[in-house]
């Protein structure tokens, strides 16, 4: 880590102002996941894994980008420590899957939840002429809401443009989200929300949630068969779960 970023945290924390910190995990630091974790650890600092997927301008993640599989791999290697730790700290996206396995193993129903873009965005992008973009189509003019400069958001959100994005990210989610075990308990918000550089699909052209899909299995299978995860707790919510949760969004 940069001296100088080292140097203005140990600032803060001596001054008792409270920070969370945002890697961003690229092929250059992805071998050493492990070490990253435990410095966090160790500093018993909360922190966010961003996988680098959008930069500035074109190649600029030449090389730096790593795949669905190896994101998938890096962040396993975080859940098994992070569930092995005595420490408290929060580690984001992980604490948002364990959280979504949770609520299903206790039967979705009882939470369920769908993201709708137009009951509220919860990330705007906005260029710096004042275009305004929903998260998975920063840049793109086809998807563009409008501008703030020129007019308020509440007409915005009549714009054609910004319910053609609407519609785009209802029917990713339609696509992925419908048909699997999460939905519900997961609010489909990552897949609403992918950005060109995070949408993979398989051979027939079928988007896929390849990342946090198999994490939250991934997830969900060490708390069964750690035992975490109580008899009764688990039936609960098979049980709901065997009712369905139609696709509302
Ligand atoms: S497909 Fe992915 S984003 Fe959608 S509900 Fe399942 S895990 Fe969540």
């Amino acid at each position: 880590m940069e001296k100088k970023v080292l140097r203005n945290m140990q600032v803060l924390k001596d001054e008792g102002v409270q920070f969370g910190c945002i890697t961003v995990l690229s092929r250059l630091n992805a071998p050493y996941i492990e070490d990253i974790y435990h410095f966090f650890e160790e500093i018993d600092t909360s922190f966010r894994l961003l996988p680098i997927y959008r930069t500035g301008y074109p190649m600029q993640q030449e090389g730096l980008a790593l795949t669905n599989t190896e994101i998938v791999d890096s962040l396993k290697k975080v859940i098994v420590l992070w569930l092995a730790s005595e420490t408290d700290i929060q580690v984001l996206p992980i604490q948002d899957y364990i959280t979504h396995v949770v609520r299903r193993l206790n039967g979705r129903d009882r939470w369920r939840r769908y993201y709708d873009k137009t009951e509220a965005e919860v990330v705007y992008i906005v260029d710096t002429d004042g275009s305004l973009y929903s998260n998975a189509d920063a840049y793109d003019f086809q998807l563009c809401h409008g501008n703030i400069f020129e007019e308020p958001l509440v007409c915005m959100e009549k714009s054609e443009k910004y319910l053609r994005a609407v519609e785009a990210a209802h029917n990713r989610m339609r696509a992925t989200c419908g048909s699997c075990h999460f939905y519900g308990a997961c609010s489909g918000y990552f897949m609403a929300e992918a950005t060109p550089e995070q949408r993979e699909y398989d051979q027939e052209g079928h988007l896929l949630c390849n990342v946090v899909q198999p994490l939250q299995d991934f997830i969900e299978e060490i708390l069964v068969c750690s035992g975490i995860v109580e008899g009764d707790l688990l039936l609960r919510g098979r049980m709901m779960e065997r009712a369905g949760a139609p696709f509302t969004a």
